[in-house]
């Protein structure tokens, strides 16, 4: 067992991981709010291989409203790394099952819809899984706290029937202090609460005010409250604001060219977890 844990996680640092650890799959099924049943997977499964991809420092340093720069730089790095952890998954499935096990990869990307818990910038799934394989812990913005990156990752995960060493969740209630509300008072839309733990401190149509680029589009730091009251969220009234704010058609552009990305990061590139 040690020495395919060993094999593993030196798989993954050659394929480009910046960091792998290894989660219980028994804690993965049914966690909360998300449908997700990893016996469903595989029948046996014993183990859940998470990594994380490094974004670069500098992509968060550019103008947060200015569209052309934002999409050129930490737009398109996030979606290049997004594709870059989903290769990484699969190869390191077929790594495990050349060793004799069933691995199955999953996406990096999961609906915002059938991920009704917490930020949104990361999917809950790969934060939780994450967060069991001893990669990190859920900070008070909602996202995955790294030692060495804080939250400016990419992560990815594989389950796999392979009887690997767990890590376990060894990083919760280590890094992100008590006393620190950098995030929340960073938050132009106001989308996280400083004075409440994760995930009863996160307004999501709040945040979607930021990740939908309503915010750039309108020049607006907070949402009207059409926007914060829309159930079953602001998705639902975002073509409104499109028509509204011409400004959404150069967004568009860029999404439809690279691909979708949040943009807004403001939490992400200010926390100070892991900052060089
Ligand atoms: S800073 Fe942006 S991404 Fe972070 S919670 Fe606020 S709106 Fe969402
Ligand atoms: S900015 Fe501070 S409060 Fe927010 S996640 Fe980072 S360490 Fe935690």
């Amino acid at each position: 067992m040690e020495e395919l844990t060993r094999k593993v996680k030196e798989y993954g640092a050659s394929v480009g991981a910046s960091k792998v650890g290894i989660a219980n799959a028994e804690l993965l099924k049914n966690p909360p709010n998300q449908e997700f049943d990893p016996f469903e997977l595989i029948e046996d499964v014993k183990t859940a291989v998470a990594f994380y991809l490094s974004l670069p420092e500098s992509v968060f340093d550019v103008d947060p409203d200015n569209v052309n720069d934002v999409a050129i730089s930490r737009g398109f790095t996030y979606v290049t790394l997004e594709r870059e952890a989903d290769l990484i998954a699969y190869r390191i499935a077929n790594f495990l099952e050349k060793e004799g096990y069933q691995a199955v990869p999953i996406s990096t990307k999961i609906p915002m819809e059938l991920s009704l818990r917490g930020g949104i910038a990361q999917p809950y799934l790969q934060r939780y899984i994450a967060q069991l394989a001893g990669l990190g812990e859920e900070g008070k913005g909602n996202m995955l706290l790294t030692e060495d990156r804080g939250p400016r990752v990419i992560i990815g995960s594989v389950i796999t029937n392979a009887p690997l060493l767990i890590d376990g969740p060894n990083l919760v209630g280590k890094l992100c202090p008590e006393g620190c509300k950098i995030c929340a008072e960073e938050c132009r839309p106001r989308a996280i609460d400083p004075d409440e733990r994760p995930p009863y401190n996160f307004n999501r149509n709040r945040c979607l005010w930021g990740i939908t680029g309503a915010l750039i589009a309108s020049g607006l730091d907070e949402p009207p409250i059409d926007w914060v009251e829309a159930k079953p969220n602001a998705l639902k009234v975002l073509p409104a604001y499109k028509k509204r704010y011409p400004k959404f058609e150069r967004l568009d552009l860029w999404n439809s060219e690279i691909g979708s990305f949040p943009w807004c990061t403001t939490c992400i590139a200010v926390c100070p977890v892991g900052q060089k």
